[in-house]
């Protein structure tokens, strides 16, 4: 579903945020990106979409080349790969059931979608996508996102990402901001709804037990290049000790778990 061929990304012509990075993933897999913070997780994860443009080297999602793409074909392409984000990016003094429908804002012309103006179907896919990421009280649905809890609006931000219909789901640290509990509630979910529909998941993360129990392949980065590629059984507490810090479940740079 992705093959990443020597992908390198410098922002500004600064020192290279990811160096040389060349992997595959397959349709279904559920794939960590796993490291401390600036080793380039992120990077890797907006360059599967073309968020981030990378220096240099290819992306291929679905057989289709990112770089080759016009400005048009990369946005259709990217209305099928749904992404969700540590703060959840949502319009704040937006109702609940606007968010989930802007998941297919692409599909309106430019006036409707300056205002928002979305069709009956447009609405019964958000109900339905709202029941599927488990939020099925229907008086949540009129309310504010800013209203809701952390839990509740990565709920709101995954029936966002239903909607779409995805056939990858981008994940950047979906679960960093919530608390253990709401943690584990959106790790079953994704899992369940990635394994029901064979969607492949890229996601990346800093918590060890969490990255363990949940993908079906760690990719461990360390500055920029991957240091560990293998199903979690393989990731042996030499391979951790010797390449990853790890402090209280989290892995962290040797300078910040020295501190
Ligand atoms: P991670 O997700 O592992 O924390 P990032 O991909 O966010 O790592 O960052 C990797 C490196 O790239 C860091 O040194 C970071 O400061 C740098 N970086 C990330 N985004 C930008 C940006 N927009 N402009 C300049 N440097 C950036």
């Amino acid at each position: 579903m992705i093959v990443v061929s020597d992908l390198t990304k410098s922002y500004d012509g600064d020192v290279p945020a990811i160096k040389g990075i060349s992997l595959g993933i397959a349709k279904g897999e559920f794939a960590v990106l796993f490291g401390p913070s600036g080793v380039g997780k992120s990077t890797l994860l907006r360059c599967l979409n073309y968020l981030v443009v990378p220096t240099s080297g290819k992306v291929m999602v679905d057989d289709q080349h990112l770089g080759d793409l016009t400005t048009s074909e990369l946005l259709r392409l990217r209305s099928h790969i749904g992404m969700i984000f540590q703060e959840f990016n949502l319009i704040n003094r937006m109702s609940v059931l606007v968010n989930v429908m802007c998941g297919r804002l692409h599909e309106l012309g430019v006036l409707r979608a300056l205002t928002y103006t979305f069709s009956r179907q447009h609405h019964e896919a958000a109900v339905h996508a709202l029941r599927r990421a488990g939020l099925h009280d229907a008086e949540l649905y009129n309310r504010r996102a800013d209203t809701l809890s952390g839990g509740q609006k990565q709920r709101v931000a995954i029936a966002r990402m239903l909607i779409q219909e995805p056939k990858v789901i981008l994940a950047d640290e979906p679960v960093a901001s919530l608390d253990v509990k709401n943690q584990h509630m959106i790790m079953d979910l994704v899992r369940n709804i990635a394994s029901r529909d064979g969607i492949t998941v890229v996601m990346s993360m800093h918590h060890l037990d969490l990255a363990k129990q949940y993908a079906s392949r760690i990719i461990g980065l360390s500055d920029g290049t991957v240091a560990f590629d293998g199903p979690p059984e393989t990731l042996s507490d030499e391979v951790i000790n010797r390449v990853f810090k790890i402090v209280d479940d989290k892995v962290v740079g040797v300078e910040d778990g020295q501190s």
